[in-house]
């Protein structure tokens, strides 16, 4: 680590910054961050648990055009899944009650047939 000047307000910085902390100028020195990354895989599961959050990270860093498209198009088909989900939820189909059967209630059908001795 190499302590520079910066050019716009002469604060001493750090070669290694990519802006200055005093004024947020860019540093010169600094090479910008290389363009082409691949999506790792923590950041692949983010995407597919949770787009609305990290499908942002990809759009922001130097990814493919493909990958954030890709991305965008799952992003969307979540929002869509959630808005019928949501829809399910405020307007819920009626189920008739005899086709709900609980776990408890099939145990007893079953303690019913299988305990005469
Ligand atoms: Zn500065």
């Amino acid at each position: 680590m190499v302590r520079i000047q910066c050019s716009q307000c002469q604060h001493p910085i750090s070669n290694e910054v990519t802006t200055c902390p005093q004024c947020g100028h860019p540093n010169e020195q600094q090479p910008l961050p290389e363009v082409k990354r691949k999506v790792s895989w923590m950041l692949f599961l983010g995407i597919v648990f949770l787009p609305y959050i990290f499908v942002w990270f990809i759009l922001r860093k130097g990814y493919k055009l493909t990958t954030q498209a890709i991305a965008l198009g799952w992003l969307a088909f979540m929002l869509y899944t959630l808005t019928i989900e949501f829809y399910e939820i405020a307007y819920p189909q009626i189920v008739p009650e005899q086709q709900v059967i609980s776990y408890e209630q099939t145990t007893q059908l079953n303690d019913a047939t299988s305990h005469h001795y």
